[in-house]
């Protein structure tokens, strides 16, 4: 029976009187005082009354409760204890409904503390059935209420908080990834899922894709994973961030995810990637006209005018030095589009795509050098090849491209070398790579460019270099060469003395001999 120490003078007892009540019908007094020392340790208060009301047993704990003791309450009424109105209360109940009778009280205690105890009152009967008394067992629940309280508080606060998070919905989920809690602004939205989602399961209550992404996810966190996934809802791209909720010693009791609409900052980041692409297309088309028109240019003025010219030409001699004109810069214009062409089909081209096969580098060397050395001829200039003896430098690579840098690089030592100078070709194998040096005794290059020349379109002196080279790209194709086949180009040049351009090519593995 409920009781605190608010002493209600009134002993109207409500009840039928009848004989007085017995409690523990044993013989032997020795299993009394066991019973009885058993009930005075718990910590459950324990009392009995008679149909009378008058206390017919208080455990410990009841007397400690009750600040009075056991033998000032035994004989007296629960009355001087407990509110009329109470007791009439749940003995009505209990009479008509013979059940235990769970209720609970809040009591303010002088110091201003609340106490909550939970009672649980039963009839006791006679062996002839007939009702003789009521059991109240009660306990204090302060802890549990007040814990359950501030649990209550936690997630009203948490839900307010949700509730002001703009574009969000929250769900905590248990291991059944039953719903616990399903706040946020997200589900207000018009369109969104109308459903009921605390108390059901998570994957039940959304649509089947969405819950095939979320449920793994979903799973992970209830073992202790962060994860973040996403889908599209409606139109509205979503984000979700699934993570493990833990108790005090770390073991995982719920799982949390918290959806998000990013749409809006998925479209600003779409359109500044949008604008920033158009913006790179841009310039990077800006500098091409930039660095090809005059390239371009040039040559075309000079046909144009000597096309003009020629009609006005009367001697046959004039008119072959102007077609032959014509003729060279044709060639110089078939030359550039050969190259922007080359250069954009290697800027396309991946290691792997590479047209490989295993070759001598000393018989490639040496075929390059037999073919097109008119030029050279014309400048007087000879070729030295100075191939490391005893050795085959045997590549796994691309002939044609190799072609290609080995040549660039004859013609580069030839147009800034003076007339008679020689070139020398070298080359040296190691146990892992071949290198092949191009050594010049020409203009060099000044240090202050050096960094450069292997730029596309540069040029040491753009005004000096129109008549000779091209449009500055045939060191930017070396290197993309070179370094398609998985080796490095470099140049050690002094002004006035010469340069040496260094390629660096990795030898064919063993294991790859017969590739
Ligand atoms: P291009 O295709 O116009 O010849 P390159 O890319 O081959 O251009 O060369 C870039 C610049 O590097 C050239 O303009 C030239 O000034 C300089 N250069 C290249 N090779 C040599 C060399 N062997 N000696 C001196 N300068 C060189």
């Amino acid at each position: 029976m409920a009781g605190r120490p608010t002493r209600i003078e009134d002993h109207n007892i409500p009840v039928r009187s009848s004989e007085p009540a017995s409690i523990i019908t044993v013989s032997a007094q020795s299993q009394i005082q066991q019973l009885e020392s058993i009930l005075d340790s718990l910590s459950e208060f324990v009392c009995r009354v008679d149909q009378n009301g008058i206390y017919t047993y208080v455990n410990a704990a009841y007397s400690r409760l009750t600040k009075f003791k056991r033998e000032e309450l035994l004989g007296q009424p629960i009355l001087s204890l407990v509110r009329d109105d109470e007791v009439r209360a749940f003995l009505g109940d209990l009479l008509a409904n013979p059940r235990p009778l769970k209720h609970k009280h809040m009591y303010e205690m002088p110091d201003g503390s609340r106490q909550f105890e939970e009672w649980t009152e039963e009839l006791i009967y006679d062996p002839a059935g007939n009702w003789i008394g009521i059991q109240s067992v009660g306990r204090d629940i302060t802890d549990e209420v007040l814990a359950e309280e501030a649990q209550q508080q936690a997630e009203a606060n948490y839900r307010l908080l949700v509730r002001n998070l703009p574009d969000t919905a929250v769900f905590i989920y248990d291991h059944d990834l039953r719903v616990h809690l399903a706040e946020g602004p997200l589900l207000n939205r018009p369109n969104a899922l109308r459903r009921q989602f605390e108390g059901n399961r998570l994957p039940e209550v959304i649509p089947p894709a969405m819950a095939e992404i979320a449920e793994p996810n979903l799973r992970a966190a209830l073992a202790g994973e962060h994860r973040n996934f996403e889908f599209i809802f409606e139109n509205a791209y979503l984000l979700a961030s699934a993570a493990p909720i833990q108790d005090e010693s770390g073991q995982v009791i719920r799982g949390l995810v918290l959806v998000q609409d990013v749409t809006e900052r998925k479209k600003m980041e779409r359109d500044a990637l949008r604008s920033a692409l158009e913006h790179e297309t841009a310039s990077l088309l800006a500098g091409f006209i930039r660095d090809t028109s005059h390239d371009l240019r040039t040559p075309l003025s000079i046909i144009v005018t000597n096309t003009y010219l020629l009609r006005r030409t009367s001697t046959e001699i004039k008119q072959i030095e102007r077609l032959d004109l014509i003729d060279q810069q044709v060639k110089r214009l078939e030359r550039l589009i050969n190259e922007l062409h080359l250069m954009s089909s290697l800027d396309a081209t991946e290691s792997n795509d590479l047209n490989r096969q295993p070759l001598d580098f000393h018989q490639l060397i040496l075929s390059v050098a037999k073919t097109n050395n008119n030029p050279l001829i014309e400048k007087n200039q000879s070729l030295v090849l100075d191939l490391d003896p005893d050795t085959t430098p045997i590549l796994y690579a691309d002939e044609s491209q190799l072609v290609l840098v080995v040549m660039n690089l004859i013609e580069n030592a030839h147009l800034y070398s003076a007339e008679g100078m020689p070139i020398e070709v070298r080359t040296q194998t190691h146990p892992d790579c071949v290198t092949l040096e191009v050594i010049d005794q020409g203009e060099g290059i000044e240090a202050d460019h050096l960094p450069h020349i292997f730029d596309r379109f540069y040029k040491v002196d753009a005004a000096r270099s129109t008549n000779r080279g091209g449009a500055g790209l045939g060191l930017a194709i070396v290197r993309r060469i070179v370094t398609l086949h998985g080796g490095k180009v470099y140049v050690d040049s002094r002004p006035g003395h010469g340069s040496i351009f260094t390629v660096e090519l990795p030898l064919k593995p063993i294991n790859q001999m017969h590739g």
